[in-house]
């Protein structure tokens, strides 16, 4: 494991490197290889100076919030990881219209934003609670549920410009948001717009969705939904209806429970997770002529590979 331009730049940014990290610590699918480098900078400033000047001398960087829609290669991964797990800072930043607004590093995850939200007498983001989600990844998955979305909440977001290295301030209307689509840039921090909300409310809201998801969802390490839902057809009843709940791959398991999920069930690879993926895509195609798309990401080095940066 040769130096690399990203070390001598952490070095003099003091930020932090943690080397050969293993997807069991950096996913929640858990399963799959293991990150050379990975880069912790502490805070939104700090991330902004590093991933900037990375890029500036030709790195490319993945950025990982949370990990709950990532998967990761098996074997070494030499491309260098921007983990935002030490950029959790969330505070009150305002009102508007009646709204509470809240500001929260890319790395805060829901349950950090809840625990804001708590203590403002606010809420909005109860559908993703139990989920170990970032706010920087559910800005860029534009995160959704229960019919509630994560761009309903979004009023700025923080972005960097990794050519000039300036963060850009942006509306949350300046956003493209769709059906799992939202900002494409690296998300720095997120401004929320939440409405006020009382403790009863929030706390309905929050067990409601916790108690719905363990009725719906696996409790074993997933990456959530492995494929987007085709239109009026969801990609889970397809599944469903091809017969495949139930069927493994190695350590995999197309669930048993929700036919959308891929669950670990205890040393499964990440070409188990890709295996049985594409056997549920087959048979789905084969079967009903519609092709399923995956949803969630995958680190790994080279092409067809998407850096962030
Ligand atoms: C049990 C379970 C339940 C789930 N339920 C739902 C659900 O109900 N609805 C739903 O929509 N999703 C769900 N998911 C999927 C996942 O939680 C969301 O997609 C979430 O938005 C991913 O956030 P993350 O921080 O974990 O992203 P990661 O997996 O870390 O990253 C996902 C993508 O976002 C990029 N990214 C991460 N941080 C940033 C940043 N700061 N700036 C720019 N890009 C960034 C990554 O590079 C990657 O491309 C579920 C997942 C699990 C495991």
């Amino acid at each position: 494991m040769g130096e690399r331009v990203c070390d001598g730049v952490a070095e003099r940014l003091g930020v932090e490197v943690r080397r050969g990290v293993s997807a069991s610590l950096l996913t929640t699918y858990r399963g799959g290889g293991c990150a050379e480098r990975v880069y912790l900078p502490c805070g939104a400033e700090r991330a902004a100076e590093f991933a900037a000047e990375c890029a500036a001398r030709g790195e490319r960087l993945f950025v990982m919030g949370g990990g709950s829609k990532t998967v990761m290669a098996d074997g070494s991964i030499s491309l260098p990881v921007l983990s935002t797990a030490n950029m959790r800072r969330v505070e009150v930043a305002g009102f508007d219209e009646g709204r509470v607004l809240v500001r929260a590093e890319s790395g805060a995850r829901v349950a950090d934003v809840l625990a804001v939200c708590a203590e403002a007498g606010c809420g909005g983001l109860e559908f993703m609670a139990g989920v170990r989600a970032s706010v920087g990844g559910m800005v860029r998955m534009n995160a959704g549920a229960f019919g509630e979305q994560t761009a309903d909440h979004v009023y700025e977001t923080e972005i960097l410009n990794p050519v000039s290295g300036e963060i850009v301030k942006k509306r949350g209307s300046e956003t493209d948001f769709g059906y799992r689509r939202g900002e494409r840039g690296f998300v720095l921090a997120v401004t929320f717009a939440f409405p006020v909300m009382s403790a009863e409310e929030r706390e309905r809201r929050r067990l409601g969705y916790i108690a719905a998801r363990r009725a719906r969802q696996p409790a074993l390490p997933s990456c959530g939904s492995v494929f987007r839902n085709a239109g009026e057809a969801f990609a889970g009843e397809l599944i469903e209806r091809a017969g495949m709940k139930g069927m493994r791959l190695g350590g995999a398991e197309i669930s048993r429970l929700h036919g959308n999920f891929i669950v670990n069930t205890g040393g499964a690879s990440a070409a188990d997770l890709f295996g049985l993926a594409e056997l549920a895509a087959e048979r789905v195609r084969e079967l009903f002529g519609v092709s399923l798309e995956k949803e969630f990401e995958i680190l790994k080095d080279g092409l067809p590979f998407r850096a962030n940066l």
